[in-house]
């Protein structure tokens, strides 16, 4: 597919009003509520969830349809996703099949169309769904048709396995709604059958089996490939690091949506900001809370480069701290030694540099300290993951300066998706980078 760069006309994609029932909750009820619909949300202001399909404002040829699929009322992901998808955010649903996820991102969907320009000859679709298989592309494409109905929107299913000339001949009739599996799409733009220059609503289903299918190279292709400001919803089963990263680089500000009992990594990490001052600022908080880090636990410290973990050790030994170092011009030997007394807690404190703690495992770790940031927001992640192992909880301290601003924007979103505090220092310093100002979802 080659890269166009149109001008794109501005497009609506808040059409979400929350009813006054949802507005009045408490915020005790509003816990109650999504305590009792099993949810887990996060992320930058979420809206509220409904609790009944009168929350969602649908009209009546919608409800008509809804009603006459004899549903009486939302299932929890509907109750939270769709406010989410209806008021144009970005979302991550991570939910089982079975729990009406489908709807869930369908009924905004036919909304988020009909406020669209009409299709002209030639256009291709606005609203487009990929997931991984064929199957699943033809349940979809049945439950689009059945809510489709209500506004006469056309949907068309291209999957690998059917005929490439008949999927082609549908699409170029034209259709609102394309639900596929990634590389027959890509085939079809290739093919000039249909284009994505008038996607507005982008969906990804199952995202993690479409990774365990080696579908991860055409699903970020297809993402490249519609305009940026799109709205765009991923949804899957599990939330793995590949995932968590696909929905860094290809969702906005995202709201994340956890239905059931889906294990959540990581929130047995409380994650810490110090946004300090340039200088010795650093040096002086580390050693005015050394002593009280270490009565709780082992401590696992974290500098980027080899010679400030050489420098920041010998500094620390001299103030008398018993502490063992880690890097990665260590031979093998060295290392496991040092591995091994942090691990019987001979020493309480390791200062190690990313390459050396790789795959740590020590249930001990109790406090980590980012000393210095983390070149990117994987390593940081992996850095916390050290502490939090086997269900004990853990600390993870990030020590951030006012050169750290780019940092501090996926540090933000990191902590959002996380369920953890940001404080309005660290949004502030975040707000700094153009780029995360930009891209910041306005509102709330
Ligand atoms: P899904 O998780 O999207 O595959 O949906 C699982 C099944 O639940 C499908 O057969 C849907 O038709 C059905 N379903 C979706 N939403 C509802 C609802 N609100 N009430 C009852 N059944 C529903």
């Amino acid at each position: 597919m080659g890269h166009h760069h149109h001008h794109h006309p501005p497009f609506e994609k808040n059409f979400y009003n929350e009813h006054e029932e949802i507005t009045n909750l408490t915020p005790q009820q509003l816990i109650d509520l999504r305590h009792k619909l099993n949810l887990r949300v996060s992320g930058a202001a979420p809206p509220r969830p409904g609790s009944s399909f009168a929350h969602f404002g649908f009209d009546e040829q919608l409800m008509h349809q809804i009603r006459k699929s004899e549903y009486t009322q939302p299932t929890p992901i509907q109750c939270q996703g769709v406010p989410v998808a209806l008021s144009g955010r970005d979302m991550i649903g991570i939910a089982k099949t079975g729990s009406g996820k489908t709807a869930a991102f369908i009924w905004p969907m036919l909304i988020h169309i009909m406020d669209q320009k009409e299709l002209e000859p030639g256009d291709g679709p606005i609203a487009v769904i990929v997931c991984p298989t064929r199957e699943l592309c033809q349940q979809i494409h049945a439950e689009c048709k059945r809510f489709g109905k209500a506004y006469n929107l056309r949907s068309v299913a291209v999957y690998g396995g059917g005929s490439m000339w008949e999927q082609a001949k549908a699409l170029q009739e034209g259709a609102e709604i394309v639900v596929c599996t990634p590389g027959r799409l890509i085939d079809h733009v290739k093919k000039k059958a249909t284009n994505l220059q008038r996607v507005s609503y982008l969906v990804f289903d199952e995202a993690d089996r479409m990774f365990d299918m080696g579908f991860e190279y055409q699903v970020r292709s297809i993402a490249s490939h519609v305009r940026p400001d799109r709205q765009t919803l991923l949804f899957s089963a599990t939330f793995r690091k590949k995932i968590e990263k696909l929905a860094r680089d290809i969702l906005i500000d995202p709201i994340r949506v956890v239905q059931g009992d889906i294990g959540e990594a990581n929130e047995d990490v409380t994650q810490i900001v110090e946004i300090l001052h340039s200088g010795p600022s650093k040096w002086n908080w580390l050693t005015r809370r050394l002593v009280e880090f270490t009565s709780s636990g082992s401590v696992l410290l974290f500098v980027t480069k080899k010679a400030n973990a050489e420098e920041l050790a010998n500094n620390l030994k001299q103030e008398g701290h018993n502490l063992g170092l880690l890097h990665g011009d260590m031979d093998q030997s060295e290392r496991n030694k040092v591995i091994s007394d942090f691990k019987k807690k001979d020493i309480p404190v390791l200062v190690a540099t990313d390459v050396a703690a790789r795959g740590l495992d020590i249930p001990s770790i109790k406090t980590v300290i980012n000393y210095d940031v983390a070149r990117d927001i994987d390593t940081h992640t992996h850095r916390i993951g050290r502490t939090g192992r086997a269900g004990e909880k853990g600390v993870a301290y990030t020590l951030l300066t006012p050169k750290d601003s780019n940092f501090a924007g996926d540090l933000v979103r990191n902590l959002e998706g996380a369920n953890q505090h940001v404080s309005k220092e660290l949004l502030d310093l975040a707000m700094q980078n153009a780029w995360f100002r930009k891209s910041r979802f306005k509102g709330g």
